[in-house]
């Protein structure tokens, strides 16, 4: 079965569960009405359907190579990129000014969701574009604005995201890349990074890198980082490109999947670069790239999910193997339709999730109220690693639902679980993201997370006269996870750490019960049993999880390293 994007439920979803007539009701967004939404949704769905999926076992069989400094894309890759520029997909959610659609994010969320499914390694060259651009509007001159923007919004140039050398991974403060002002306003830029996704392409006509390094002054750690604008071609004021700039890439990684994206090692040797935001601000300007970037890498995980389950279900449907008294293919078996309703409720948990924080963005965007910046900074870690989590753990199951077929690459559904593996690592992996969450984001003591769950038990409340078995366990899950944060923000750093993962998937698990319950609220009969399905047999890890968030760090350190490795 081709992959059918799922319009009907982004739709739903946005007009149902996460409040998208909020966004539409606002000055900066009033223009985006609901004939508007559906036709974005409908016209990216096209292009994903007919032009970006036929081009995804082609990325992962002929993988890009590197040929003389030369990277050279998979077959289509050039002719896929064209149409996503052309539709001017890549710079959808920028602003007019430039040439950009101005959409709200939780409409670009829904349409890089559509593109993931379809060719999530393709797709990630417009993300790490589309980050940068965000950087550029927010932190880059006007002159930088005025040549840069426009090539990077229409798709003609693309852009990178430097920031990880050998020894600075998570801890991006231990770089060593240098920056030394050439004296005319633009600085040198030396070291070495390493796996820079899309580092290079053969089809747009030049890369423009963002790169973290420390100027001279620079002191140690994050504080002395400083972020650099870095062509591949240097383009003049009118953006004519001119000479090349000395930089190269050494290298192309050998990976378990994403094969097409090209993931490169970068060499700056003195390659003139232009600062981005302040000096030593650097940290603050990439984590505008970084936090859009970290919504987009898990709706990655959710647009891997979606084409898995679709690529599960039809092989379900088509295989028979034993009888049942409920049809006759392999979905008519109780194990197989559990592992496909987990599927499908949980990439639908996951989707909202996202789509909540897109929509907390656009809000914060839109009226600069310190509560929607403060729900959109809660939400991002728990986006990110829930629907990278989803994603891998929906592809895996989508492996087990093809049996031994699974295993065998011609069905496709192994480069499922082998692209969307490195989504829980790259963009900071899930346990950064989770100490993210219990750390940065409870510095206000845990009231953006009180106020969400207030939301929760307020819908559980108005719920219970009509849906009283889903609305109640709802309710009670957001209590336990109130505890849960009222305790955790009393404890120390150790203790937040050692419980980060379980507690994330936790709030994850309960946000993803009110997603649901809120589709029943609105749904019809389906999206009742499919919440249904979520509440009673999903939801209930959320206490298992939440204990082990309570449980501290004397247990993680009872074992000393010498007792592992004895
Ligand atoms: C295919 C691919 C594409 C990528 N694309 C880009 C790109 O475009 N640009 C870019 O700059 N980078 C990119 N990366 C790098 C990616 O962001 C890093 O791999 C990631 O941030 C993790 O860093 P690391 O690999 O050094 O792992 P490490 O930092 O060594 O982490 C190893 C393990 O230790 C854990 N850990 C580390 N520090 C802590 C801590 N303080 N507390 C608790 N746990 C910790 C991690 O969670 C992880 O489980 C890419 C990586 C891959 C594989």
């Amino acid at each position: 079965m081709p992959y059918r994007a799922p319009v009907r439920d982004l739709a739903f979803l946005l007009d149902h569960v996460v409040g998208m007539d909020r966004v539409t009701g606002t000055d900066l967004y009033a223009e985006i009405a609901g004939d508007v939404t559906q036709a974005i949704l409908t016209e990216a769905a096209h292009l994903c359907e007919g032009v970006l999926a036929p081009l995804q076992r082609v990325g992962d069989t002929h993988p890009a190579v590197l040929e003389n400094g030369v990277v050279r894309t998979s077959p289509g890759f050039g002719e896929g990129y064209r149409a996503i520029a052309r539709g001017g997909w890549v710079g959808m959610s920028a602003g007019p000014e430039f040439g950009g659609m101005g959409l709200p994010m939780a409409l670009a969320t829904a349409v890089n969701e559509m593109m993931s499914s379809a060719c999530v390694s393709l797709q990630l060259n417009p993300l790490m574009t589309q980050g940068q651009i965000e950087a550029l509007e927010h932190h880059a001159s006007p002159a930088i604005k005025a040549v840069y923007l426009p090539k990077l919004i229409s798709g003609e140039w693309c852009g990178t995201m430097n920031l990880t050398e050998p020894q600075a991974g998570s801890d991006v403060g231990a770089l060593r890349a240098k920056a030394v002002a050439n004296g005319d306003g633009t600085y040198a830029i030396t070291g070495q990074k390493i796996y820079i996704s899309w580092g290079d392409n053969d089809f747009t006509e030049n890369v423009c890198h963002l790169v973290l390094a420390r100027l001279p002054d620079g002191v140690p750690g994050t504080k002395g980082i400083s972020l650099f604008l870095v062509p591949k071609l240097i383009p003049g004021a009118d953006g004519n490109l001119g000479q090349r700039n000395a930089l190269s890439v050494i290298s192309l990684e050998h990976k378990m999947g994403l094969h097409g994206s090209p993931t490169a090692v970068m060499q700056y040797d003195g390659a003139t670069g232009w600062l981005i935001g302040a000096e030593h601000g650097g940290m603050a300007a990439m984590f505008t790239m970084m936090n859009n970037a970290r919504l987009g890498v898990g709706v990655q995980g959710i647009g891997v999910a979606e084409g898995a389950y679709q690529h599960a279900l039809a092989f379900a449907l088509a295989r028979k193997q034993g009888k049942s008294i409920h049809g006759y293919s392999i979905a008519a078996h109780a194990d197989v339709r559990r592992m496909l309703i987990t599927m499908k409720a949980d990439t639908q948990a996951a989707r909202g999730i996202a789509l909540m924080c897109a929509v907390a963005i656009d809000m914060a965007h839109a009226t600069g109220a310190p509560e929607w910046q403060a729900r959109a900074a809660l939400l991002t870690p728990l986006a990110k690693a829930f629907g990278t989590d989803v994603g891998n753990e929906v592809a895996h199951m989508g492996v087990q639902v093809h049996g031994g077929m699974g295993f065998i690459e011609e069905t496709g559904a192994a480069q499922y679980s082998r692209d969307v593996r490195v989504t829980a690592i790259y963009e900071g992996t899930n346990g950064i993201q989770a100490m993210d969450l219990v750390a940065r984001k409870m510095a206000d003591g845990g009231d953006a997370a009180f106020a969400l769950l207030d939301e929760v038990q307020a819908l559980s409340e108005t719920a219970r006269g009509a849906l009283p078995d889903l609305a109640q366990p709802v309710w009670n899950a957001a209590e336990t996870l109130r505890e849960t944060t009222e305790w955790l923000v009393e404890q120390g750093m150790d203790d937040r750490f050692a419980g980060a993962v379980p507690y994330l998937r936790g709030f994850a698990r309960v946000l993803g019960a009110y997603v649901h319950l809120k589709s029943a609220v609105a749904g019809d009969a389906p999206r009742r049993a499919l919440a249904a399905f979520y509440i009673q047999r999903l939801l209930p890890e959320h206490i298992g999880l939440l204990a082990q968030a309570r449980a501290g760090a004397d247990g993680v350190y009872a074992l000393s390293l010498d007792d592992l490795v004895a």
